[in-house]
C-alpha cells in the first residue's frame, strides 16, 4: 500500500498534498498497490471526503487533542508508530515547510532513507526512482530506495492533480496516545502578515524584479502588472531584498524560496545560479533584460533585450486590453 501524509490549513487540504496524492495515485496504479491517505490533528471529521476524489480508497484521521497545532516531535511519533503498525511501502507527502520537517524526522525513526522536494517520480522493475535538483538545481540526480518505507516528498506546484473521483472510500478514526512530555516543540502562533499578498509559491504566474528595478518606487510597476494577471506573485531577487526594496518573504532562490509556476517573469534580474537554483522547475520563464548577455536568457523561454522601463508600461497596456 501507498500512504500519502495530508497537509490541513484553516480546516481545508492544502492543495499540494492534493498534488502528492494525485502522484502518490499513478505510482499505486503503477505497483498494483492501494493507495491510502493520513491527516494528524484534532476535529478531522470531513475530511475524508476530498481525499477520496483524488484516489484514497481508504482514509485514517488520527486525533488527538494535543495535535491541534503542528509540533515537529509529536507529529513524527506518532506518524512512525502508526506507520510501522500499518507496514506502507512508500509515504509520500508534499515537500511544504512541514513535509519539508517532518519526512526526514520520521525517515530517522524508522531508519530508512528519505528523499525531498523530488521533481519526478516513476517506476522501474517495480521499484520507485525519483530524480530531485542537486547542486543548487544545476543538476538532477536520480534515486531508488534500498529500504522500506520509501519517504519521498514532492515539490508543490509541479505535479498536476488527477481528474477528481467519484468513488467513496473508508474512513478509520482513531484516538490516538500522546502525552504531554512527547511535546518537545509546538507552534504557538500563526500570525497572518494584514493585507498579505499571494504567496511565490502558491501562484501560477510570478513576475520577480531584481537589482535593475533600480528602486522600491519601481516595484509600483510590477505589482500593476500583477493586478492584471489571474493567481500572481510578486517575486524578487536577493540583492532587491538585501536593498531593503522589497520583504524577504518574495525573495526567489538558494537562500529564499522555490517557485514553480506556469509563468516565471524576471524583470532586470542578471540570472545568478543561486536566483536559478529557486526557479528551474518553472514551466515557462520570460526575461526582461537589458543586457544581451545576461545569463538569465540562457533558462529563458522568451526574453526581451530592453529596458524595462520602456518595456513593461506597454505591456501593462496590452494587458489591460485582456481585462476589459
Ligand atoms: C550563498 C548565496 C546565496 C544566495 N541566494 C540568493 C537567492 O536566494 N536569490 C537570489 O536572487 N540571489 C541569491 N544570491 C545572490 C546572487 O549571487 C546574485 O548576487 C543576485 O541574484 C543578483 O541579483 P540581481 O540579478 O537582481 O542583480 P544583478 O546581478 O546586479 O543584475 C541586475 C540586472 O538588471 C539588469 N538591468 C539593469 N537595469 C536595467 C533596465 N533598466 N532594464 C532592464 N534590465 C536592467 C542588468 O543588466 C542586470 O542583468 C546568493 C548569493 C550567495 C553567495
Amino acid at each position: 500500500m501507498i500512504l500519502a501524509y495530508m497537509e490541513v490549513r484553516e480546516g481545508k487540504i492544502k492543495k499540494s498534498s492534493l498534488e502528492a496524492l494525485s502522484e502518490a495515485k499513478r505510482r499505486a496504479d503503477d505497483l498494483g498497490e492501494a493507495l491510502e491517505a493520513v491527516f494528524l490533528g484534532k476535529d478531522l471529521d470531513g475530511l475524508a471526503e476530498g481525499a477520496y476524489k483524488y484516489g484514497a480508497s481508504k482514509v485514517y484521521l488520527l486525533e488527538n487533542p494535543l495535535l491541534e497545532s503542528y509540533s515537529s516531535s509529536l507529529y513524527a511519533l506518532v506518524l512512525a508508530d502508526f506507520i510501522n503498525e500499518i507496514k506502507p511501502k512508500a509515504v509520500f507527502f508534499s515537500a511544504t515547510a512541514m513535509g519539508k520537517d517532518l519526512s526526514p524526522r520520521l525517515a530517522a525513526k524508522l531508519d530508512v532513507g528519505a528523499a525531498t522536494d523530488c521533481i519526478k517520480t516513476s517506476v522501474n522493475n517495480s521499484v520507485l526512482e525519483i530524480a530531485r535538483p542537486i547542486y543548487a538545481g544545476k543538476a538532477f540526480a536520480s534515486f531508488q530506495f534500498s529500504s522500506e518505507p520509501w519517504v519521498v516528498s514532492l515539490r508543490p506546484n509541479v505535479f498536476p492533480l488527477i481528474e477528481p473521483l467519484s468513488e467513496k472510500g473508508e474512513a478509520v478514526k482513531k484516538e490516538v496516545e500522546a502525552s504531554q512530555d512527547q511535546v518537545k516543540d509546538q507552534v504557538v502562533e500563526e500570525k497572518r502578515e494584514e493585507g498579505a499578498e499571494l504567496d511565490v509559491t502558491e501562484a501560477d504566474i510570478v513576475v520577480s524584479g531584481g537589482r535593475g528595478m533600480k528602486g522600491p518606487e519601481n516595484f509600483g510597476l510590477l505589482r500593476d502588472l500583477i493586478a492584471l494577471l489571474p493567481n500572481a506573485a510578486l517575486g524578487s531577487s536577493r540583492s532587491a531584498v538585501d536593498a531593503g526594496w522589497v520583504d524577504h518573504q518574495h525573495q526567489v532562490g538558494q537562500t529564499g524560496k522555490t517557485v514553480s509556476p506556469d509563468l516565471y517573469i524576471a524583470v532586470g534580474i542578471s540570472g545568478a545560479i543561486q536566483h536559478l537554483a529557486g526557479i528551474s522547475s518553472s514551466k515557462f520563464i520570460v526575461a526582461i533584460n537589458k543586457d544581451p548577455e545576461a545569463s538569465i536568457f540562457k533558462v529563458a523561454d522568451f526574453g526581451v533585450v530592453g529596458d524595462l522601463f520602456k518595456v513593461i508600461p506597454p505591456l501593462k497596456k496590452e494587458l489591460e486590453k485582456f481585462k476589459e
